[in-house]
């Protein structure tokens, strides 16, 4: 069964769906301290109405104390933090500061009227139950009226544009749930609380948009299903990934970040590298250097009208043409010239295939497979290696 964030890691990046939902790797790193953070407000804002519901109202410092007692009881040194300027302390206090906020915006709970919390969802995308996803409603609260409000917590520091908010799938999928388990159900508001702002949205779905929504939800779960690779994309993501240590991209980083640094320069493939960079640099300084005396010996020419000039044991031949430049294929004189070749029956002649365009189209599956098919025979793989040196510093 699908859920939001596993169609979300798929969208993110297909090697993280990978090692998480199909090969269900384990790994060292517990989770995120944002993650934590999230899930203990979660617990907190979850206790704070649970309690309502049994007639029993929390004070502010109550419900702190609860919330300062769980994070104390649940942390563990398993969990990672990115931001290594900051420790637990500040995230800690970051949460006690979104429960206040909160708690002093809504008090005293009791509108709308809360039916359910961390509710589990099945979201039925298909008649036949082909296709079937699950989640947990943070709070689901009844307005009236055939209305109904999904409330969602967020944590995170950024507050999402309205833009954002309107293709957001999850509590858009959770009110196609909404609508097919409760039969009163006339409109169902999607309400975001992003709590580092002390922020509420709301937003509201036409039964168009959640039709639009299913189709399109039904559509990668099909690409999901039907993929055959799960290439690793690398994003801001990457420094909160669990999977760093297994990722090709990642995972030599990885294993040498916390070497000592005579093991550190020791280890072969920063020994590589390094040396692979110093020698581009040089490279480069040569490349400048035979371009500057390059030029001179151009001048050298047109001023003495020499066009062989004799070194020690060597002479250089100085060949001055000219070479015909026609507009690129992107380029709008391009038509007209082709039109010309055309006109002279010699445009088969001198058209040419974009070799590089070509193959490029093939290996994204831009040409048709009977196209791919056909052409086959003319195909050739050959293993390609480029090496790009990026800067470590700069991108820092
Ligand atoms: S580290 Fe980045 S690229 Fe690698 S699996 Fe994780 S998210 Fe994907």
């Amino acid at each position: 069964m699908f859920s939001h964030s596993r169609l979300l890691t798929f969208e993110q990046c297909g090697l993280r769906y990978k090692f998480r939902y199909i090969d269900k790797l384990e790994t060292e790193v517990e989770r995120s301290v944002e993650a934590f953070l999230g899930s203990m407000v979660h617990e907190t804002l979850e206790k704070l109405y649970k309690d309502l519901m049994f007639q029993k109202l929390n004070t502010e410092e109550e419900i702190l104390e609860w919330y300062n007692e769980r994070w104390r009881k649940m942390w563990n040194d398993g969990i990672l933090i990115v931001r290594n300027e900051y420790g637990p302390e500040n995230y800690r206090m970051m949460g006690e500061r979104f429960i206040r906020d909160y708690y002093r915006r809504y008090h005293p709970f009791d509108r709308p009227r809360t039916i359910g919390l961390e509710i589990p969802v099945k979201i039925r995308l298909d008649n036949e139950g082909r296709y079937l996803m699950r989640g947990y409603i943070d709070r689901l609260a009844y307005a009236g009226n055939g209305v109904y409000e999904i409330h969602d917590y967020k944590t995170n520091g950024s507050l999402p544009v309205n833009e954002y908010l309107e293709k957001d799938r999850q509590l858009a999928l959770y009110a196609i749930a909404v609508k097919q388990n409760y039969s009163d159900a006339k409109r169902v508001k999607l309400v975001w609380h992003f709590l580092a702002h002390d922020k509420e949205i709301v937003m509201e779905k036409s039964d168009e948009q959640l039709e639009k929504l299913r189709k399109e939800t039904i559509e990668l779960i099909d690409r999901i299903n039907s993929a055959k690779e799960f290439r690793p994309r690398e994003s801001a993501i990457c420094d909160w990934c669990e999977f760093r240590s297994h990722c090709p991209l990642w995972s030599h980083i990885s294993r040498v970040e916390n070497l000592e640094p005579n093991e550190y320069l020791n280890d072969p493939g920063v020994k590589l590298v390094n040396r692979y960079a110093e020698l581009v640099v040089k490279k480069k300084e040569l490349t400048d250097e035979i371009e500057k005396v390059r030029e001179a010996i151009v001048k050298f020419s047109d001023r003495t009208g020499s066009s062989v000039i004799a070194g020690s044991d060597v002479v250089v031949k100085v060949w001055k043409g000219e070479r015909i430049k026609l507009p690129g294929k992107n380029e709008s004189e391009r038509v007209a010239v082709e039109e010309i070749l055309r006109d002279a029956g010699l445009l088969e002649e001198f058209s040419t295939i974009d070799a590089y365009g070509l193959s490029r189209a093939i290996s994204s599956g831009m040409v048709p497979e009977d196209v791919v098919k056909r052409l086959e025979r003319f195909v050739s793989r050959e293993r390609i290696e480029r090496l790009y040196l990026r800067d470590v510093q700069k991108e820092e």
